[in-house]
């Protein structure tokens, strides 16, 4: 159970570096992705040996990053079929990935745990990381696991939790007035000075490899198939990034054709740059203005990767659709009320997606369909107070 990891490549212009030691982005200011040996990969990543190894994410260690795991059981998440929601919406065949069952509540555990393998075996000392909330908490608590300093800019009003989480693990936590952006910009103006490593969405290789082994899980946990449709709440959109990436080394591994899920970008209404480029048919996002989201997740103005994602939404026949926050929250309770699973807001957000596409019929009743809950309720105890009515004592 070896990776196979060969070196990293730009995504835009393909220029090569070695993975032997740190990178950020290319010289061209695009993300680095990491290449592997395929065709030894699938010598030993197949159904029989993947049977008998363990359920987290490491499992699919041939297509992953090398390094001792610095893990905390992330990964193998359940996928959970909805008929009840499944009939609310006049559809048949809906899942939901639950992310939430993550450590650390969120996706992010995935990025993050790989991001910091690799930081470790590489010798960095003190990662750094803007971060819209989860991203943060789950940097913390990797990087304690690791034995290694985390260094956290968040905005002022970050959900209480992730600074919470943050503060618990022992991270060193900077408020920032104003957005990730604003985040980005303090770690970048520092990094050099400080001797940080940055780990920022899409500037270090390894997050996006992390997130791509939820494309393998979904091949894996509906049998050797993948479903016609993906909907994923897209903040920097690292997910949909790995999971197109993970279809297709699927593809050269021989293990899928050329067929793609359908992919859709889920954004909320004051922060829905992917979704206006979609719209307009444009290869770029425009910075978006004033963001504001009660899905915290999905509050980043101009993701890095914007050109990979509308790549991804036109290459397989996708969309892209904004929520208002009301709408979130809404949806929220029903879904919770519904199959029990108490979702971050980003995720009730791909569930009142799915009903407005159902309604369009640009789902079909009888497709199979994945909604990612990318993180639990349980972090998002000020938007769910602001849903839910105050109870008095009986
Ligand atoms: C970060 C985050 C997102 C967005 O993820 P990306 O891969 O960056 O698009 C969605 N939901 C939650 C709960 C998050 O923490």
């Amino acid at each position: 159970m070896l990776s196979t990891i060969t070196h990293l490549e730009c995504s835009r212009c393909a220029k090569t570096y070695p993975h032997d030691r740190l990178q950020n982005l290319c010289t061209c200011g695009m993300p680095l992705l990491a290449r592997y040996n395929l065709a030894a990969a699938k010598k030993t990543l197949t159904p029989e040996n993947l049977s008998r190894r363990a359920p987290d994410m490491w499992r699919y260690s041939e297509v992953l990053p090398g390094g001792a795991p610095v893990t905390l059981g992330e990964g193998m998440t359940p996928l959970v079929r909805c008929e009840r929601l499944s009939a609310a919406l006049g559809l048949t065949r809906l899942y939901i990935k639950d992310e939430g069952l993550n450590p650390t509540g969120s996706f992010k555990a995935r990025g993050l745990s790989a991001a910091v393998t690799c930081a470790k075996a590489l010798g960095a000392k003190t990662l750094a990381i803007p971060t819209a909330g989860n991203a943060g908490g789950a940097l913390a608590a990797y990087a304690a696991r690791a034995g290694l300093k985390a260094v956290v800019a968040m905005p002022r009003d970050t959900p209480r939790c992730n600074v919470m989480e943050c503060q618990a693990t022992g991270a060193e936590v900077h408020m920032i007035d104003g957005l990730i952006s604003d985040c980005a910009r303090y770690v970048a103006e520092r990094k050099d000075s400080e001797g940080w490593f940055d780990v920022s969405t899409l500037k270090e290789p390894y997050r996006v490899e992390g997130k791509k082994t939820m494309g393998y899980e979904l091949w894996e946990q509906f049998g050797g198939r993948l479903p016609d449709v993906i909907f994923y709440p897209t903040g920097g959109g690292v997910g949909m990034i790995g999971m197109a990436k993970a279809f297709d080394e699927m593809e050269a591994m021989g293990w899928i054709g050329a067929a793609r899920p359908r992919m859709v970008v889920v954004q909320a209404a004051g922060c829905a740059p992917v979704v206006e480029a979609f719209a307009s048919g444009a290869a770029h996002a425009e910075f978006c203005q004033n963001a504001s989201t009660i899905a915290s997740g999905l509050r980043v103005p101009k993701p890095l990767g914007d050109f990979l994602l509308l790549n991804t939404l036109r290459a397989t026949g996708g969309t892209a659709i904004a929520i208002s926050d009301a709408e979130i929250l809404a949806t929220g309770r029903e879904l919770a009320a519904a199959e029990g699973i108490f979702a971050a807001p980003e995720g009730a957000a791909t569930v009142a997606a799915a009903r407005h596409l159902a309604a369009r019929k640009w789902l079909a009743a009888d497709e199979k369909i994945v909604l990612f809950n990318t993180g639990t309720g349980y972090k998002y105890s000020e938007a769910w107070e602001k849903a839910l009515a105050p109870l008095t004592v009986s």
